[in-house]
């Protein structure tokens, strides 16, 4: 029952553990866009496990991928030849513009970019890092310097790492105006650094952050200021890849830039422990005559796992379907706002949508404790959904790409009706 788990978990597992909701939700089995608790009571997923079952919880052509490599091998490594991986790495780089070519299959976001760092360094020759504050790129010891919001409190630990301030809309200090942010970075180089970098990481629309969406315009002019500086671009797709975001596949394609790597992961594998890295064979190249080994990076089944995601994508049309849902999403979600004054924002794109509650709409107040109110409530009424932002006031909707318009319209009921009786 949850309360054993609970007591074991409180036993058995290290403290910094949390979990959603008072009474956490008890899990037992997952379908598609639905999630049932031990009761066999139904959820509707609007969350995905933290953006990450992309396809659907137990896709059954995932789960049949899975399955089959499963039964024939599992693991042996890449000191061993084996399809899956090299299948997957081209279908992969298939999808990639520009000269994003080579491949590193590792097991996480936090391991992606720690690689993308290294890359980074190696490559300039440089050792400054600039991420962007409010921003979430991992939590082991190198990646957590890049993660910059308010609620990590731990000392940077190593290297130099910068952080900048984000491109805001609706906090910025600067508005939507992306050179005057643009020309924050510049002036940190100059100022804050040797004159030179190794490179700049953000996402496209920040996560953990609570969906914020760069300032049109940004990324083309920092990416310019960083590549002056001797610096690479390093795009942060963990959670905006994949056609998520509707209008593109990618969500650097949305500033209209291309990368010098690539970091991905959570929606790759639908739930599989994967990540990977795509950069130039320029880049690659300085990795040649260095130790660079994965014991499980594009294992058989992860590898078959992934490959199976790109192909559902694809075959189910889900980029295009982000977009059709995701805008009646967006639309009904701004009906709303012009009826709950709560709402102060509803921003985001395809199925990546944040929904930012301030109990001032001039002073943009952060209606903090609505906020866990209403979160409790969307679980009464059968939703999930996420929390994020600086503040933890605002709720993100990324469900599986599978989520349709009926549900987009059961969850925008269910908040209409719990905000109502606020
Ligand atoms: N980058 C982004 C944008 C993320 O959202 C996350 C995870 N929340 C990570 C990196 C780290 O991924 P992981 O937890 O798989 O290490």
């Amino acid at each position: 029952s949850a309360d054993q788990i609970l007591e074991k978990r409180k036993k058995f597992l290290g403290p910094s553990l949390f979990y959603y909701y008072q009474k956490p939700l008890n899990i037992v089995e997952g379908k598609m866009q639905y999630l049932y608790d031990e009761n066999g009571r139904r959820y509707l997923d609007a969350f995905a496990g933290i953006v990450t079952v992309s396809c659907g919880h137990c896709h059954p052509e995932v789960l049949n991928a899975i399955t089959e490599q499963s039964k024939l091998l599992q693991h042996a490594t890449t000191i061993y030849l084996h399809h899956a991986i090299a299948d997957f790495a081209e279908a992969l780089a298939s999808k990639m513009p520009g000269n994003l070519k080579v491949v590193y299959f590792v097991n996480s976001g936090s391991e992606a970019n720690e690689l993308a760092m290294l890359m980074a360094r190696l490559y300039s020759g440089n050792l400054g890092m600039i991420s962007l504050r409010n921003a979430y790129h991992g939590g082991s010891s190198s990646t957590i310097g890049l993660t910059a919001l308010n609620t990590w409190k731990y000392p940077i630990p190593e290297g130099e790492i910068h952080h900048v301030i984000n491109p805001d809309p609706f906090r910025g200090v600067f508005g939507s105006d992306a050179t005057r942010y643009a020309k924050e970075v510049q002036d940190h180089i100059e100022y804050g650094t040797s004159g030179k970098v190794a490179g700049f990481i953000a996402e496209t629309i920040q996560g953990v952050g609570g969906a914020v969406e760069l300032a049109p315009g940004y990324l083309k002019q920092v990416y310019d200021i960083v590549r002056k500086a001797g610096g690479v671009c390093i795009a942060d797709e963990v959670q905006t890849g994949f056609g998520r975001t509707g209008s593109h596949y990618w969500g650097f394609e949305t500033q209209g830039v291309i990368p010098d790597i690539v970091t991905m992961a959570k929606g790759i594998g639908n739930g599989l422990p994967l990540g990977a890295v795509v950069t130039t064979p320029e880049i690659a190249n300085v990795m040649a005559k260095k130790i660079q080994f994965n014991t499980f990076g594009g294992n058989p089944v992860c590898s078959a796992g992934g490959l199976a995601v790109l192909r559902v994508i694809d075959k189910e049309k889900r980029q295009a379907h982000c977009a059709d849902v995701g805008s009646h999403l967006i639309g009904r979600l701004r009906s709303l706002q012009d009826k709950h004054d709560i709402i102060g924002d509803v921003r985001g794109r395809g199925l990546m949508v944040g929904v930012e509650l301030v109990t001032d709409g001039k002073e943009k107040t952060p209606a903090k404790a609505e906020t866990a109110i209403l979160f409790e409530k969307m679980r009464e009424l059968g939703v999930l959904l996420g929390k994020g932002g600086l503040h933890g006031n605002v709720f993100r909707i990324k469900p599986p790409m599978c989520f349709t318009k009926d549900d987009a319209e059961y969850l925008v009921d269910a908040l209409d009706y719990a905000m109502s009786k606020l």
